[in-house]
């Protein structure tokens, strides 16, 4: 593509990034409580005082008012500011590493969402079905967009992945983690994985073609290990309470998003 067109798609497409990390914090703050995400607009959650649009905008608005609100000067939950930038650097990773493309526009729209199930799961211990569904809506597109155009082109390579292969990620992942959600409620007599979490892998596989989920899921369980481990050690480990597998799967499925073709494809260039 145009040089020049590439670099103005990709500054557009950063800009509705900005404004989706803004919508996420709605997200994040409304979907576990079963709220509606489009009304009541955005307001103070301390003196109600309905937010001015100059006051919502991404990143600035927040500096600009020094964290408070600007009727109450009550603080605003750091929180918000840094969901909104993490969310435009995830993105700005995958407008670099990526050509501008169906591929890099659907994973940026997922590294959303996996930013969204990392707070939302690790403070409520769900993941909402409409964040998976979404997923699994790029990853249909993937599938479909895939016989048409099957190369995934950027800086760490181009790769094809053929529309079966999605496919096969999808079930494969959600057949896999519901063995092993089988396997251990027959050993411990309870649930080791939550359905949510069932759902989440099987919508990812969709979105990362069989390979890289396999990737994904290896990563995501050292990932959870890591922290198990850093957590006895430290001594705060509790059994007996539930622990969110979520953000272990979408840090893994980031960087599988990113590398997993590439390091997949190095993988089996050893044979
Ligand atoms: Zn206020």
């Amino acid at each position: 593509m145009n040089g020049i067109v590439e670099i103005i798609g990709k500054v557009f497409l950063g800009l509705i990034g900005l404004c989706i990390g803004s919508f996420l914090n709605v997200l994040i703050y409304r979907l576990p409580l079963g709220m509606n995400i489009a009304s009541p607009p955005s307001h103070c959650p301390q003196c109600n005082a309905k937010i001015k649009w100059y006051d919502n905008i991404p990143l600035l608005s927040y500096l600009v008012l020094g964290g408070r609100c600007r009727h109450c000067r009550n603080k605003i939950p750091f929180r918000y500011f840094f969901v909104e930038l993490v969310n435009v650097l995830l993105w700005a990773a995958v407008l670099v590493l990526f050509d501008l493309s169906v591929y890099a526009v659907g994973y940026a729209l997922v590294s959303s969402v996996l930013l969204a199930v990392v707070f939302i799961d690790a403070e409520h211990g769900i993941i909402p079905d409409s964040l998976n569904v979404t997923v699994s809506l790029v990853g249909a597109v993937f599938t479909v967009y895939s016989i048409f155009e099957p190369s995934i082109a950027g800086m760490v390579g181009t790769y094809e992945v053929v529309w079966w292969e999605y496919l096969a990620g999808g079930a494969g992942a959600a057949l896999l983690y519901f063995l092993v959600w089988g396997l251990y409620k027959l050993i411990r007599k309870r649930d080791g994985l939550g359905g949510g979490d069932i759902k989440l892998m099987g919508a990812l596989g969709l979105v990362l073609g069989y390979r890289s989920a396999l990737l994904c899921i290896g990563l995501s369980a050292v990932f959870a290990c890591i922290y198990l481990i850093v957590r006895a050690a430290m001594g705060k480990l509790d059994a007996e309470k539930p622990f969110a597998f979520g953000p272990f799967i979408a840090i893994a499925a980031y960087l599988c998003m990113l590398f997993g073709n590439c390091l997949t494809g190095l993988y089996l260039s050893l044979f």
